[in-house]
């Protein structure tokens, strides 16, 4: 939607579901976030890395994207080792890690109970990633962990849902950006096996050679 904010309020009223968990969690726990995970990262960055939600106890809880759950150990841990981050990562906003050539958005910003948004919910907050992938001016790579941040992304960059292959490690190009597919690094998919690290770091190698 032209001259959306790429990121929402803290107190955005749109989901009505998602509002009231919010609402919930800030009862039961003030001291949390408890609001949209703003993006965090470079506002020059090249590479978009584009999650499902916050984790109630991880974003929702820290108010920084992938931190304080699971999942952001291995991304973080990834990010540093494929250059796309710097410092170490330590669970906590203030653990002085940055992006570099970087930023990490998600599809629905708020969290969602049990993990799982629904179909209303992200088209409701979609208008906040297409303006996020448009406020990045020289944005080229476009990861996406899981099935719902392809699904987003594509229709954010308004395509057909067939525009692009899934399955993880997929890539192609579209709307003047490389994407690039992978298995959420939740904890599910990991302790399956689904997931490997270097799997995932296989993804952000593609990500750096996408960007030479
Ligand atoms: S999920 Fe997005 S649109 Fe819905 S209330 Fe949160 S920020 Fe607003």
């Amino acid at each position: 939607m032209p001259g959306t904010d790429p990121e929402p309020p803290r107190d955005c009223p749109i989901c009505r579901r998602l509002v009231a968990y919010r609402r919930e969690n800030q009862a039961a726990h003030p001291d949390w976030w408890n609001g949209p995970a703003p993006s965090f990262g470079d506002p020059d960055a090249r590479l978009l890395v584009v999650g499902l939600a916050p984790g109630r106890a991880g974003a929702n809880r820290t108010g920084r994207p992938f931190t304080g759950d699971y999942a952001g150990v291995l991304l973080y841990g990834t990010l540093i080792k494929t250059g796309f981050a710097k410092g170490r990562y330590d669970a906590r906003p203030d653990d002085g890690l940055t992006l570099v050539d970087c930023m990490i958005t998600n599809a629905v910003r708020c969290a969602p109970p049990g993990n799982k948004p629904e179909t209303a919910e992200e088209a409701a907050c979609r208008p906040f990633l297409a303006a996020r992938i448009e406020a990045l001016r020289r944005l080229r790579v476009i990861v996406t962990l899981g099935d719902v941040a392809r699904r987003n992304v594509l229709r954010a960059l308004g395509l057909p849902l067939s525009a692009g292959a899934s399955g993880h490690g997929a890539a192609f190009d579209a709307a003047g950006y490389r994407l690039i597919n992978s298995y959420h690094c939740s904890r599910l998919n990991t302790n399956t096996g689904r997931l490997t690290p270097p799997m995932f770091e296989a993804v952000f190698q593609q990500a750096r050679e996408a960007l030479v």
